[in-house]
């Protein structure tokens, strides 16, 4: 659904454009002596309320911690597209949990990528053999967030919530975005009469994981089981997950924290595939690592999650739900009569479909040929996307035009997947980030909305949206996430 920002002619538009898109008035943004006053105050308030993680150099120890970087005031974010996306959330969910349940489609589109990258061939191969061994999780317990950026239409006058991607696995920072509220209405409290009126909505992503776990972890059974959390070996962002650990704590659930390290000394499997680490049951494995190459440091690693994923124990996610948020079945979702396939009331599937951008295969067909020449053609329309999470991993504009020109007509071209760029508004704000100067910048938010479900056997137990997640980037750069260095954390000023 497109929403106008606001109204006017493009030259009304550009003399209040400073002011309409950004939650303090000019004159603030002006004033470098202030922005960093209050930038000062904002990092106490963030240390005051964990926003930290720990240093690159000592990513194992909290002796010495950094804020994570932040905006000074929350992004102009227009309220239709907020309330579109929580809506839109439970459809998703639903999207999905349907998906991994349907083993044939997932081996049938993902034959390509699988045949050219390694990574997804490992994460394949377990899928495999579970299918083959007939084994199946009683209980699925899904924790992800859905990804958008607002594509400003032609007119330049408004904007169209566009998905970038799905998150089935380790979707993070629903932690310290329950307190970054907080931190930005105390800021706009510091500038008195000038943040007046601007809303913050409230948000407890780390509460809502914490429900979806909690729910999963019920219906296991077991009373004495724990929930483990598997690990990085290097975990910088460990403040974000202690508020979901914190969430069950205080629900009277245990919670152990292991690496694949651990769990190749201390896990075993009863007969019954009942999964103990260190004689501990457990009933839900929730991974907070094993979405990317580097989080396996080699085959033993990968027998690790194969044990797990091969339990008794709830894995959020599943094997199959790992496969079904890759980028390829979101591109082939795309395509016309297969989000059908999964969801049959039109209503959701126009809720959907109206959040695509155009997405294109690059497999050896004629399809994936006319693909490559499109890209090349105009390739600062597009985003070349490679099998990987994390951020930092997609090619842009030029960068398209070389690696295509290499590899386009070889089978290499298949680990990838083309997607139409969303070209958002800029909105004005400040990137509190440490070692960087403040000054106001273009920026362009991309919202998260995390997504909780928990489904037993055929029915859906808690279908969910969970909160959201806004982060904010300089509009010179392309890629980025928070973990990567370049997004910072936000909130939306809905108007
Ligand atoms: P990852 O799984 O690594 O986070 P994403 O698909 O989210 O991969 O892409 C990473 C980043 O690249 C996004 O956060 C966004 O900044 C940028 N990006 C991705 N897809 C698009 C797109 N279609 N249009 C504009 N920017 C995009
Ligand atoms: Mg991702
Ligand atoms: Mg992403």
């Amino acid at each position: 659904m497109p929403v106008c920002w606001r109204s006017g002619g493009p030259l009304q538009r550009a003399a209040r454009a400073m002011e309409a898109l950004c939650s303090v008035p000019v004159h603030v943004m002006r004033d470098i002596a202030l922005l960093n006053c209050l930038a000062e105050a904002a990092k106490d308030f963030a240390f005051h309320r964990g926003i930290a993680m720990r240093t690159p150099e000592n990513p194992n120890e909290s002796e010495r911690v950094l804020f994570v970087p932040f905006t000074l005031f929350p992004s102009v974010v227009p309220t239709v597209l907020f309330e579109q996306a929580m809506e839109v959330q439970r459809d998703f969910n639903l999207l999905i949990d349907r998906v991994s349940q349907d083993h044939a489609f997932l081996q049938e589109t993902l034959k390509s990528t699988v045949d050219s990258d390694e990574f997804s061939a490992n994460v394949f191969r377990i899928f495999q053999r579970l299918l083959d061994e007939n084994i199946t999780k009683p209980v699925v317990l899904g924790l992800n967030r859905s990804d958008y950026m607002f594509d400003l239409h032609a007119d330049g006058a408004s904007s169209s919530l566009k998905q970038i991607e799905t998150n089935t696995f380790a979707a993070s920072f629903g932690g310290l975005s329950c307190s970054t509220p907080d931190l930005h209405r105390h800021v706009l409290r510091l500038l008195g009469k000038p943040g007046e009126g601007v809303e913050v909505p409230s948000n407890s992503p780390a509460e809502e994981l914490g429900r979806g776990i909690a729910v999963a972890w019920e219906l296991y059974g077991e009373p004495k089981a724990a929930v483990m959390f598997l690990v990085e070996t290097d975990c910088r962002n460990i403040f974000d997950q202690r508020c979901v650990e914190y969430a069950l704590w205080k629900r009277g659930i245990k919670v152990l924290r292991k690496t694949f390290g651990d769990v190749t000394k201390q896990a075993s499997l009863l007969p019954d595939r009942t999964l103990h680490v260190n004689g501990t049951e457990i009933a839900v494995v929730y991974y907070r690592s094993g979405y990317t190459p580097n989080n396996y440091s080699g085959p033993k690693d990968w027998e690790a999650r194969e044990l797990l994923d091969r339990s008794r124990a709830i894995t959020c996610p599943d094997i199959a739900t790992h496969l079904a948020g890759t980028k390829k079945v979101q591109q082939v979702l795309a395509q016309p009569g297969v989000v059908e396939r999964f969801v049959t009331d039109p209503a959701a599937v126009a809720r959907i479909r109206s959040t695509f951008a155009g997405l294109y295969s690059l497999d050896m067909n004629e399809e994936g040929d006319r693909t490559v020449a499109l890209a090349m053609a105009d390739p600062h329309r597009f985003v070349l996307k490679p099998e990987r999470e994390g951020g930092g991993n997609n090619i842009f504009g030029d960068d398209i035009t070389e690696l295509l020109g290499r590899i386009g007509h070889s089978p290499e071209r298949k680990a990838y997947i083309l997607m139409d760029k969303v070209r958002p508004l800029a909105v004005r704000n400040v990137l509190v980030r440490s070692g960087f100067p403040l000054a106001p910048l273009d920026c362009v938010s991309e919202l998260g909305m995390f997504g909780i479900y928990v489904r037993q056997g055929g029915a859906m137990v808690l279908n969910d949206c969970g909160g959201h997640l806004l982060r904010t980037k300089s509009l010179e750069h392309a890629d980025g996430g928070v973990a990567a260095g370049v997004a910072v954390l936000d909130n939306p000023r809905l108007v």
